[in-house]
C-alpha cells in the first residue's frame, strides 16, 4: 500500500497546484467535521432583524430556549440601512470592495444588537467567526453571535455585472456552516420559504416545499430568496447538501426547524 502522505508531497513540489492527481490525492484523506454538532442560523437584515422588536423579541426567545438542546452558531444579515449604503455608494462609482466593507459595517451593528440582547443569557458576540473563542462559546453557554457578512472587504470578487458584492450574508453564514461542518444552515426570513415568484408583489404565487439548486436555475428563481452566487457554493459543498428557509416570524418554526422539522423550503445541492 503506498503512503498517501508521501504521494501528496512528492505531487504538491512538482505538479500545477490545480493538477488532477494531486487533486485526488488531496482529497483522499478521511473527511473532518471541526463543529458537527453545530446548527449555523442566519438571522435576516431586512427580513427579520429590521422589524423591530415585535420580529427579534419572539425569535430570541425561541434561541434561548432551544440552545439547551442545540448548539447555535446565529449570524446576522445587513438589510435596509446596507440598502440604503449601497445605493449611495454606487451612485458615487464606488467599487465592490468598498462596498463590501460598507455591508459588513451594517451586519456588525445587527451583531452587536443581537449580542447585547443575549448577553443576559450569557451569550456573546464574536468579531468574525473564524474560530478564535467560539468553541468555547459554544461548550460554555451553547450559542454563540456573529456578523453574518464574509470578510473579504476590499478583495471581494465582483460580480459579472454592477458593483454590488454578490457574496453577502447569506453566503457568508453558509461559508461559516460549510468549513466547520456543520449538521445544518437554516435562513430565518420572513416568508414561509420559497414560491413561484415574490410573494411580497405577485398575488398568485404558489409555495414550493423543497427544490434542487437544478430546478432553481431552470425555474429562473435562482435570484429570489437566496443571493444566487449561494447556490454554486452548495452544488460544490462537501458537508452540507441541503438549506432550510423558514418564516421566522411564525413563532415555534425555529424550535422545529431545529429538531429537524420541514417547516419551510428545503433546497437540496442535487
Ligand atoms: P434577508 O433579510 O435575509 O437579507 P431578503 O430580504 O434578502 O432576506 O430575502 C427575503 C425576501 O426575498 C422575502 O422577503 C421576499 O420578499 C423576497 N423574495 C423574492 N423572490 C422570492 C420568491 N420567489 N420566494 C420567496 N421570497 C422571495
Ligand atoms: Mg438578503
Amino acid at each position: 500500500m503506498s503512503n498517501g502522505t508521501t504521494d501528496l508531497e512528492a505531487l504538491l513540489m512538482e505538479r500545477s497546484l490545480s493538477d488532477p492527481q494531486l487533486l485526488a490525492a488531496a482529497e483522499a484523506a478521511a473527511d473532518y467535521r471541526i463543529l458537527p454538532d453545530a446548527t449555523v442560523l442566519k438571522i435576516g437584515g431586512q427580513s427579520v432583524i429590521d422589524r423591530g422588536r415585535a420580529a427579534v423579541h419572539p425569535l430570541l426567545d425561541e434561541i434561548v430556549a432551544a440552545r439547551k438542546a442545540h448548539k447555535l452558531l446565529i449570524g446576522t444579515g445587513a438589510g435596509t440601512r446596507a440598502r440604503h449604503l449601497y445605493s449611495i455608494a454606487a451612485g458615487l462609482n464606488l467599487p465592490t470592495g468598498v462596498l463590501a466593507q460598507l455591508g459588513a459595517s451594517v451586519a456588525d451593528q445587527n451583531a452587536a444588537m443581537l449580542g447585547q440582547l443575549l448577553a443576559r443569557h450569557g451569550i456573546s458576540s464574536v468579531d468574525g467567526a473564524g474560530l478564535s473563542a467560539v468553541p468555547l462559546f459554544l461548550a460554555e453557554v451553547h450559542a454563540v453571535v456573529f456578523s453574518g457578512m464574509p470578510p473579504y472587504t476590499l478583495w471581494m470578487r465582483p460580480a459579472a455585472e454592477g458593483v454590488i458584492p454578490p457574496y453577502r450574508t447569506d453566503a457568508g453564514c453558509f461559508l461559516v456552516a460549510e468549513q466547520f461542518g456543520c449538521k445544518a444552515m437554516i435562513y430565518v426570513k420572513d416568508e414561509n420559504g420559497l414560491y413561484t415568484d415574490n410573494p411580497k408583489t405577485a398575488k398568485h404565487a404558489t409555495f414550493i416545499p423543497k427544490i434542487s439548486v437544478d430546478e432553481m436555475k431552470a425555474r429562473g428563481l435562482h435570484d429570489s430568496i437566496l443571493e444566487f452566487p449561494l447556490l454554486d457554493l452548495l452544488q460544490s459543498a462537501r458537508h452540507l447538501h441541503e438549506v432550510q428557509v423558514i418564516n421566522g416570524l411564525v413563532p415555534g418554526n425555529l424550535t422545529r426547524a431545529l429538531a429537524g422539522e420541514h417547516v419551510g423550503t428545503i433546497i437540496t445541492a442535487r
